[in-house]
């Protein structure tokens, strides 16, 4: 057998690329990772845990209002956006520091430096070569925009989470996560927000009601939405930027904020907006890619070349991060311990950190109408019992979409407060195949939101029977 420098190279030092090398060397492969950026990736360095630690800052504005009503009076209170950034860049500059102890102490030789796959056995990282039995390419995605006139003025996700200060009017293109969680954190620290979207209403693949119910929620926070609306033109002004658009007046903002999607980090970048950088080697493996730049692998993980693997947002499938997560730990246990796991994406839950959350798993009902027929849809919109005191015009919404034949919970979607952590317990639940009796046996605990879901007894009117009347 061929004698290697190591069993496993990880290309990208984010959650998958991390998780997958540590869980390789804990079952005694020689592993070696590299990473041209800051180790932690997307989620740890410019996502998930910088973008949650500013919603919670974005919070306090609508907690102080809301004391009021419960007899507080609130001094006058004063926002420092430098003091939030700073804290958050220390804490980001904490966990960085955590990521490396943990790659160090599991045994895995991290390289700060770009590799790139030299042939299905060997990569280059900052010039040296090296020899291993297989690759693992975790490089991510990052930010992409349309190349409009004037796109070198606007910014991306990275560059929200450290503007040098809070910008008084932004303007957001795109209504998807990134979009509507950093609406929600700008319109909560006091910008004027304006949302650009290109349809009608936000969140394109999730359930209807979840759209509708957070369409009518963001322009109730303060978000001024231009739907139908694209963007043509960006041009510097005195001040400030102007954005001409295929609907209405131009728009004057201070900075305009793109979150349009994601490409994969395979190919050199195509986008004005950044320096281009070389590509990881694809071509030297004759591994191909797709329009959008993301590895085609099968349900292992593996690419067209047998000893190269890939996982996470550069394969373009579920791009979350405990998805990437369990994509690489499948790897690894497939590997290196004799134990050939696929990962599962059926049922996974998401959440969108908007103001109100948005939390989903399973079946919309249009996917289920679609896929399994007949279905019963159970929904109960309600005032929350915390802003009968507040005073607050805030609906919850939640939604369960049950399979008539079965009986069986094939979706759970809500909007409303704590809503991510409600559906994470109900995500076990769909998992395991419950059926509506079993959520109805399920006793409530009062008083929660939460408890809405095993309590409700009507359903909706049917769209098929009603129409045939
Ligand atoms: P999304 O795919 O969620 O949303 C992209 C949005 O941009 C859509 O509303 C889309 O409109 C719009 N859009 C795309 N192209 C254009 C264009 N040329 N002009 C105008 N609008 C356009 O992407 P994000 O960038 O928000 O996030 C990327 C991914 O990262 C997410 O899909 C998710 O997988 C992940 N993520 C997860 C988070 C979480 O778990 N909380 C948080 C952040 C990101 P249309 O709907 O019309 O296509």
């Amino acid at each position: 057998m061929a004698s290697y420098d190591f069993d496993l190279f990880t290309l990208g030092a984010g959650s998958g690329g991390v998780s997958g090398s540590r869980r390789a060397a804990a079952y005694g492969a020689r592993v070696g990772i590299c990473e041209d950026s800051i180790v932690g990736g997307t989620c740890v360095i410019r996502g998930c845990v910088p973008k949650k630690l500013l919603v919670y800052g974005a919070h306090f504005a609508e907690e102080f209002a809301d004391a009021a009503g419960y007899g507080w009076t609130v001094g006058e209170t004063r926002f420092d956006w430098a003091t939030l950034i700073a804290n958050k860049n220390r804490e980001i500059g904490r966990l960085n520091g955590i990521y490396k102890k943990l790659l160090s102490d599991s045994g895995v030789k991290l390289y700060e430096k770009r590799g790139k796959i030299i042939d299905p056995h060997t990569v280059e990282v900052g010039g040296e070569r090296f020899t291993t039995r297989r690759i693992m390419i975790a490089t991510g995605a990052r930010p992409v925009a349309p190349q409009i006139p004037g796109i070198e003025h606007s910014i991306s996700s990275n560059e929200a989470l450290d503007l040098a200060e809070l910008p008084k009017r932004i303007a957001i293109v795109g209504g998807g996560y990134i979009a509507l969680e950093f609406a929600g954190i700008f319109a909560g620290l006091g910008s004027e927000v304006t949302l650009v979207i290109r349809g009608n209403q936000v969140l394109k693949s999730f359930d209807d009601d979840v759209r509708e119910t957070l369409t009518e929620a963001l322009v109730r926070h303060g978000i001024a939405i231009r739907n139908h609306t694209e963007i043509v033109r960006i041009d510097k002004a005195l001040g400030g930027l102007t954005l001409v658009t295929t609907n209405g007046a131009p728009l004057l903002v201070d900075q305009v904020l793109y979150a349009t999607g994601r490409e994969p980090n395979t190919h050199a970048y195509a986008s004005t907006r950044h320096a281009n950088t070389e590509g990881i080697g694809l071509e030297n493996v004759g591994i191909a890619t797709d329009r959008y730049g993301a590895i085609a692998v099968d349900e292992w993980s593996q690419t067209s070349v047998p000893s190269i693997y890939a996982v996470g947002d550069v394969t373009n499938r579920l791009n979350l991060t405990p998805v990437a997560i369990a994509e690489a730990r499948a790897l690894a246990e497939t590997l290196f311990n004799d134990n050939p796991t696929k990962f599962d994406p059926t049922d996974v839950p998401t959440a969108v950190f908007s103001q109100p959350p948005v939390a989903t798993v399973g079946m919309t009902e249009a996917e289920a109408r679609v896929k399994v027929g007949a279905v019963d849809i159970y929904r109960s919109r309600f005032r929350p019992l915390k802003h009968t005191l507040s005073g607050r015009e805030e609906r919850t919404m939640m939604k369960l979409v049950v399979d008539r034949a079965t009986d069986r919970v094939l979706g759970c979607h809500m909007v409303g407060a704590d809503a991510p952590e409600i559906i994470q317990g109900l995500a076990i639940a769909v998992k395991c195949g419950a059926t509506k009796k079993q959520f109805d046996q399920t006793v409530g605990i009062h008083p929660t939101a939460a408890e809405e879901f095993v309590t409700m007894r009507d359903k909706l009117p049917d769209p098929v029977a009603k129409a045939a009347e």
